[in-house]
């Protein structure tokens, strides 16, 4: 067995001083501080006549104070030999550290109490350490729910766009079908209007034949019947034109012979057409000259088309009394051609619908109106069709301006068409 030289208490004195890693000192049963070794005062700061026959609680922050926790732990310690605790403690200076500290019981051979023996361990950087492994793991898994996140808005964004391809998919098969569904109705619109033109044509025939008196002398009113039967027939054969007309621009079926037409002449041709029936009806018409030098690009028979169908509209809506007008306004690149009226005007909201067609406004089962609501929408597509554009404006109770808009051709126009090409 080892022998040691110096006694026991001595060894047992110097072990407690010379430890340097844990603060070991000792309180009487009532909590006063009566020894303090090296540690004690490298953790805490106090030397030891600082902080002989002060009361530990000294060591607690003041949350710890509050609740009676010094007292308390030495209860514990009494009662169950020992206690251990980790929490802050007070430096001498005020700062806070985070302490491991063990109280044991002291009791003599009597096993009265004789004081606390205290051993106290500064565990701020392993708290540090695991607060920052706590945060790093927070951070990490944070880090995750958000991949996490990212992997499935990922996967709903491809569902979606999926879904989107199939809608897309949908719209096209659906708009196919219309597409197909439009044709079939347009060419029945073709056919219905091509086979019923002929049986009214062989009625005009026959008409003019007994009007003509071929087949015997007629009385007064057998004259008037035909001239009623003549009438119908006309409007039927319109109105079968405006419809056959309308499948044909349909179907694409129209082609333009564009070139430089003098607007002059095709505002004369319908003023000369329309003008009696204005007057018939009392309407005031009026054709402001336009110069012969104005030349539009048109299909001339087309843009008459247009005209024709304007002037009647203007005619037929305005009441008795009223005006009708054309004239002709040149722009830079473009002319424009104004047929006015002073009639009952168009509602702001319905101006957009008037060009679509079967379109008829204040039409009733009570009111049928002449036409079948095709004449703007012909009109339209007509003049966008040879690059020109139909527009309205028109304020309910004063009346309308419908306008024409086609390409100006000018002599620099006509040159630049005719210049040979570059080959660009
Ligand atoms: P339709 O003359 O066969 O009715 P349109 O397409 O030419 O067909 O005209 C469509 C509708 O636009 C007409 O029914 C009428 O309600 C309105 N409209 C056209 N021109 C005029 C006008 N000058 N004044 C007032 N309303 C008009």
């Amino acid at each position: 067995m080892t022998q040691l030289s110096i006694p026991t208490t001595e060894l047992y004195r110097l072990l407690v001083e010379s430890v340097k890693d844990y603060a070991i000192f000792a309180l009487d049963p009532n909590g006063y501080v009566v020894s303090w070794n090296p540690g004690a005062q490298r953790f805490k700061g106090y030397t030891a006549p600082e902080i002989i026959g002060k009361h530990f609680s000294v060591f607690y922050p003041p949350e710890d104070l509050a609740v009676n926790k010094p007292q308390i732990e030495l209860e514990i310690a009494a009662e169950v030999g020992r206690l251990e605790d980790e929490g802050w403690r007070v430096r001498k200076d005020g700062t806070q550290f985070w302490a491991n500290v063990i109280i044991t019981a002291l009791r003599g051979a009597d096993g009265e109490l004789v004081g606390f023996a205290k051993v106290t361990r500064d565990l701020t950087q392993r708290r540090a350490a695991e607060l920052q492994a706590v945060e790093d793991a927070r951070r990490i898994a944070a880090e995750e729910a958000l991949r996490r996140a990212a992997e499935m808005r990922s996967t709903e964004l491809a569902d979606l766009l999926d879904r989107t391809q199939r809608q897309a998919e949908e719209i096209e098969r659906r708009r196919n079908e219309a597409d197909v569904a439009n044709r079939t109705k347009t060419e029945f619109l073709a056919a219905m209007s091509h086979e019923l033109r002929t049986p009214l044509n062989a009625i005009a025939g026959y008409v003019q034949l007994l009007l003509l008196g071929v087949r015997g002398p007629l009385t007064d009113e057998q004259s008037g019947d035909l001239t009623r039967i003549q009438r119908s027939q006309q409007h039927l054969l319109s109105l079968i034109n405006d419809i056959l007309n309308f499948s044909r621009l349909e179907a694409g079926a129209v082609t333009y012979n564009l070139g430089p037409v003098p607007l002059g002449t095709v505002l004369d041709a319908a003023a000369g057409m329309l003008g009696p029936q204005a007057t018939a009806k009392r309407i005031t018409f009026a054709l402001e000259p336009c110069p012969p030098t104005v030349r539009a690009l048109a299909d001339a028979s087309k843009f008459e088309q247009i005209l024709l169908n304007l002037v009647s509209n203007a005619v037929k809506f305005t009441q008795p009394g009223g005006h009708v007008s054309i004239r002709c306004v040149v722009a830079d690149h473009h002319v424009l051609t104004c047929v006015q009226d002073n009639g009952p005007g168009i509602p702001a909201d319905r101006l957009a619908d008037i060009f679509e067609p079967f379109v008829q406004l204040d039409r009733t089962l009570g009111n049928p109106r002449e036409g079948v609501g095709l004449g703007l929408a012909i009109s339209r597509d007509l003049a966008r069709g040879m690059q020109g554009d139909l527009t309205v404006e028109s304020t309910l109770g004063k009346g309308s301006t419908f306008t024409v808009s086609l390409k100006r051709v000018t002599a620099a126009t006509d040159a630049e068409s005719q210049a040979p090409s570059d080959g660009r």
